[in-house]
């Protein structure tokens, strides 16, 4: 619980007037969002506009120009916030897995949790056990990763990621690198997650997903936050001619 008496209980992350800019590169040019607990959002745009810039500021993986973050009412931006305990509250999953190569799925689901003395050993490996029995990947945990398909993989980074208890999952592409045929299985456990209640933010090409399983849809283009709306209305009836240019070219 923060002591900040504006504090709104339902708000997980704001970002005000997010500026990043790389020398001479503004790429992002004042982003202001609200994401609220429970909430799946859809981060989408051309390539290059600044979606992955914006998901690695939510953590501080950038570091913004100016505006702030903050996370659960505390501004992350902030030099004299650990950013290593927020770091523990935000799961974030990549296009590449980057899993432990020479751990097996077990031990690369135990080893934040024992590492960060968050767990003990036999709680965390209890809990790999519970993620990989719910991902459907039980019969995987002595294996090492290059045994295991690129969905397979991909499921482990996310149960990686949830052994941690996470407040919310950031996913840059999780199925971009991924061959057509596995892109399915991570997409449903993605949604199962996010019918847990998982609140989440996902940039993502998959306008199915966007649709099917965001609570919002994000439009980033030049810099900034273009249009935002319920899937629903938001491919539908799009507003802004950029907009409905890049929707023209995806769907
Ligand atoms: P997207 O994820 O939407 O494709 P990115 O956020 O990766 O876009 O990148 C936005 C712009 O910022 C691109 O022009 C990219 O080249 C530039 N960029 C990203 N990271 C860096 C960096 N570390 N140094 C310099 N330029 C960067
Ligand atoms: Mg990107």
């Amino acid at each position: 619980m923060s002591d900040n008496q504006n504090f709104n209980n339902n708000v997980l992350i704001e970002v005000k007037d997010l500026h990043k800019a790389f020398g001479d590169h503004e790429v992002l040019k004042g982003i202001n969002t609200t994401i609220s607990k429970g909430e799946v959002v859809a981060i989408i745009g051309p390539s290059g506009c600044g979606k992955s810039t914006f998901l690695r500021s939510l953590n501080m993986l950038e570091v913004p120009t100016s505006g702030s973050v903050l996370f659960e009412g505390v501004d992350i931006t902030d030099k004299s916030v650990d950013i290593n305990k927020t770091r523990q509250k935000i799961g974030m999953v990549f296009q590449q897995f980057n899993l432990f190569p020479n751990m097996t799925v077990k031990e690369n689901i135990m080893l934040a949790p024992v590492k960060l003395q968050i767990m003990g050993s036999e709680d965390a490996e209890a809990k790999a056990e519970e993620l990989l029995a719910r991902i459907g990947l039980a019969d995987k945990a002595e294996m090492y990763p290059d045994q295991l398909s690129g969905g397979q993989k991909q499921r482990i980074a996310i149960a990686r990621s949830l052994a941690m208890n996470p407040d919310v999952m950031l996913f840059d592409e999780p199925t971009s690198a991924l061959d057509p045929e596995m892109v399915g299985e991570v997409l449903s456990l993605m949604k199962d997650l996010a019918k847990s209640g998982m609140t989440m933010v996902v940039v993502t090409h998959e306008m199915g997903f966007a649709r099917e399983v965001a609570s919002r849809v994000v439009f980033i283009n030049d810099g900034t936050i273009q249009e935002e709306n319920a899937p629903e209305a938001f491919f539908a009836d799009p507003k802004n001619p950029r907009l409905k240019d890049f929707l023209s070219k995806v769907l």
